[in-house]
């Protein structure tokens, strides 16, 4: 994989409108890129990230007016939302424009977008003149990358490039909110936290149930999971005890937080221990996001 710089975003441009692969950077986690309408880089994602193909993907805009090009009957309090949040870590899932491939939505009727709030990201999608569908740029079930070196070992030659913008600014994806069900609700928590969400929308928002119909189908996959068992604690004396019993290759953290888990993740696999044992203090056992992640990483 060639690894480009931010100042060459046009050769990335052109590997991707000759149906190569590239991940780049945005402002949650590394993406890994394909223009909207080109049904066989699609396919590639799928394939180079193992991914179930009934496992939706997010549609990055560069600016509003591609809303339109893969959603229809837009609601009013889309444009509220876009307004505060855009660009930034919040995904909508809107009904789909029946010319947006299917295999992008794996399927369903809707389409998740989102204008990612990267210099980097913005620029290559207007370079490409439409859309990018992103998923993270990691292997189905991995942690995701939150760096162009995570990108490289997870992939190595299977895609075309990465574009190094180096650590994202966040760590965490971002935050999924469904317009289509009949009130809105949160189907994954991310960078953006409810309350911000439900301020704008001046109501109360639910989180959807991991079976409900209409809910996020990745968030059922195994995910953001390292090699190494994942165990948490939010006390720190229970941690000590658990240690002081363990004869096999820990990998310790103290302190853990949204922007480094999944370079925490990574370490722990890198370093071959065979248990990752976080501690998780109180401000940080009260950010959602982290938590689920946490919870799913840690699921044997
Ligand atoms: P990632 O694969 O890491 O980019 O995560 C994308 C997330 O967006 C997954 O949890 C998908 O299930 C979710 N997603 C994408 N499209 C849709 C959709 N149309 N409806 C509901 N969730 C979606
Ligand atoms: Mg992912």
């Amino acid at each position: 994989m060639v690894v480009l710089q931010r100042d060459e975003i046009s050769a990335a441009s052109t590997f991707l409108k000759g149906g190569k692969l590239v991940a780049f950077p945005t402002e949650t986690v590394y993406g890994l890129g394909a223009p909207i309408f080109y049904v066989r880089s699609i396919l590639e994602i799928f394939r180079v990230k193992k991914r179930a193909m009934d496992n939706p993907l997010i549609a990055h805009i560069g600016d509003l007016s591609q809303a339109e090009d893969v959603a229809v009957e837009i609601p009013p309090i889309f444009y509220l939302l876009a307004e505060k949040f855009f660009p930034g870590p919040l995904t909508v899932v809107l009904k789909k424009h029946p010319l947006v491939p299917s295999i992008v939505s794996a399927g369903l009727e809707t389409i998740a977008l989102r204008m990612p709030n990267h210099e980097i990201a913005l620029e290559l999608i207007k370079s490409v003149g439409q859309p990018l569908v992103a998923p993270s740029a990691n292997l189905s079930g991995r942690p995701s990358s939150t760096m162009a070196k995570h990108v490289i070992d997870d992939f190595g030659d299977s895609i075309a490039a990465v574009i190094d913008g180096g650590k994202t600014q966040y760590g965490m994806e971002s935050t999924v909110i469904n317009l289509v069900s009949k009130e809105p609700c949160i189907l994954r928590y991310g960078a953006i936290v409810p309350e911000a969400l439900e301020e704008v929308l001046q109501r109360p928002l639910v989180k959807a149930k991991e079976n409900e119909k209409g809910s996020s189908p990745g968030i059922c996959y195994k995910h953001y999971s390292p090699t190494a068992l994942v165990v948490v604690f939010t006390d720190r004396e229970k941690m000590r005890c658990y240690m002081e019993g363990r004869s096999s290759c820990l990998f310790v953290c103290e302190k853990i937080d949204s922007y480094n888990l999944y370079e925490i993740l990574r370490l722990g696999d890198e370093e071959k221990c065979e248990e990752i044992v976080i501690y998780c203090d109180e401000k940080n056992s009260q950010d959602r996001a982290l938590m689920d992640r946490l919870e799913r990483a840690a699921k044997k």
